[in-house]
């Protein structure tokens, strides 16, 4: 090949295959364009359907996103507290909330939320959304001003607000009526809303949606899959994505661009200990016991998944030192846990023992917290840097219901060898499985027939939407 067309197929990779925009400043956010230095290609395309709709979408939140004329108009109703004549820009504000790895997870969904419905996604920025990630669309800004009107409200919504959807239709306050749309309205999916908030996923209900200004949104919640089964989003999600297992594999790499301060924690973490490895296995240990743990059954499960599934290799328990007939390769496991006790059994366990095979195991793991600290700033940086270590793995072992996890499997486009939930302190058995796709699990969808109005199970209904690994009664997509 000649200079020119290795160079442009450099840039392409480096864009990944179009998914992401030219048009940014390089140098405030580095991530964006070393990533691909890193990590393997995708082995999935982007749908050429899905490009244009980002370069779309890139355009509409140009004109219509913070401080533009279209958002100072559209706030003004939001100020006035009733919708006048329809807008020419409509919003949906992602409320900052709960672990990193759900708002991860959050943010994803509610931008195609956004994508399917016409509207220009804005993120609240908490106390630390602006330190962990650049911005993710070019010559605007996707943060929801300081200023903005009803931020002091963010934390205090709840499914008992009046402007929350699921409440406003219990007390009947909303009728398809024009004069009584309001300029805002609370959609509350956390994981304990209830029959009426859910009603956020029927096609009549979206119709009402549609012609509200501002909804703002608070989720702990990968809510993708239950928006596979409304009828009318149904046709172009499947031009955006023709391979469904997918969505938030692209989503996640189009939006999702660690800051400088977190690329650097990335950046010489990898460089000291990981890259030099023949291969990288990713173990993410995340635990729903009392206490941090280590926990003798999870280290036990742990060990019984590598083993089965040929995963690291097993010791000569017995052995001094063996003289490997070939030259030997280097393995390093990066283990990422709250605790520092299963690190250090693995560690010495590949120390203190050869590998039947000869293989060299380095094993390493770069924080343990003990708890979680979610408001914390340099907390939340080391748990953005290790989903985002994990995702460059070539094998991944991830914990079950954990959203940390499924954050590094859909960025690394991998599908992990998730572990079981154990029961009762006992070692599940088989103790992993490999998952059926790299999508995250929607850990609490509802179960509803919007049009016979009874109880369903939407993990029955159509084949690319169906019951978690982890979670008998989660929906993913496959
Ligand atoms: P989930 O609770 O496992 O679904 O994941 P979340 O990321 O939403 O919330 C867990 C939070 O606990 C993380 O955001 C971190 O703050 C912390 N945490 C859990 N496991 C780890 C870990 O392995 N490393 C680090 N640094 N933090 C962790």
């Amino acid at each position: 090949a000649n200079g020119f067309s290795q160079n442009t197929g450099k840039l392409r990779e480096q864009m990944q295959n179009g998914l992401l925009a030219p048009g940014f400043d390089e140098t405030s956010c580095l991530s964006r364009y070393q990533a691909s230095a890193y990590r393997k290609p995708s082995s999935h395309e982007p749908s050429s359907y899905l490009i244009s709709k980002l370069r779309r979408y890139e355009e509409v939140h140009k004109r219509c996103g913070p401080n533009t004329k279209f958002y100072n108009e559209t706030l003004e109703q939001l100020k006035s507290g009733h919708s006048g004549s329809p807008t020419e820009c409509k919003y949906i504000v992602w409320i900052s909330f709960s672990g990193l790895g759900n708002r991860i997870l959050t943010i994803a969904s509610a931008f195609l939320y956004a994508l399917l419905t016409n509207r220009v996604l804005l993120v609240d920025p908490g106390n630390d959304m602006a330190d962990l990630f650049c911005e993710a669309f070019p010559e605007t800004s996707w943060f929801l001003p300081l200023d903005f009107p009803i931020k002091d409200q963010f934390k205090d919504f709840n499914q008992k607000s009046t402007e929350c959807y699921g409440n406003m239709l219990k007390s009947n306050l909303l009728n398809t009526s024009t004069e009584s749309i309001p300029a805002y309205l609370y959609l509350h999916l956390v994981h304990d809303y209830d029959d009426q908030d859910k009603l956020f996923f029927c096609d009549q209900d979206q119709s009402l949606l549609k012609k509200v200004p501002w909804l703002m949104m608070k989720t702990d919640n990968y809510f993708v899959p239950s928006l596979f089964l409304i009828p009318s989003f149904e046709q172009e999600l499947s031009k955006l994505f023709p391979e469904k297992g997918t969505v938030f594999h692209h989503l996640g790499r189009y939006l999702m661009h660690p800051s400088n301060h977190v690329w650097g924690l990335i950046m010489r973490y990898y460089q000291a200990y990981l890259a030099k490895a023949d291969e990288r296995i990713g173990i993410q240990i995340r635990t729903f016991e009392s206490g941090t743990g280590p926990f003798k059954h999870v280290m036990d499960q742990i060990l019984a998944c590598t083993a089965k599934e040929k995963l690291l290799p097993e010791v000569d328990m017995r052995g001094s030192y063996i003289t490997p007939s070939r030259t030997p390769k280097l393995k390093t496991v990066l283990i990422t846990s709250l605790s520092s006790g299963y690190f250090e059994i693995v560690r010495n366990l590949y120390w203190q023992h050869p590998t039947v095979t000869g293989d060299l195991i380095g094993v390493y793991q770069p924080s343990h917290e003990k708890h979680q600290q979610t408001g914390k700033q340099l907390h939340n940086r080391k748990a953005w840097a290790e989903m985002y270590l994990l995702s460059l793995s070539d094998v991944l072992v991830t914990s079950a219901w954990s959203t940390f996890g499924y954050v590094a499997q859909g960025l690394g486009g991998l599908k992990p060898w998730i572990l079981y939930k154990p029961d009762n302190q006992t070692v599940p058995d088989p103790p992993c499985r490999r998952v059926m796709s790299m999508e995250p699990c929607f850990h609490a969808p509802p179960f509803y027939d919007c049009k016979a109005k009874t109880g369903i199970d939407t993990g029955k209904l159509v084949p690319h939407v169906r019951h978690c690994e982890d979670i008998s009664w989660g929906l993913k997509l496959v």
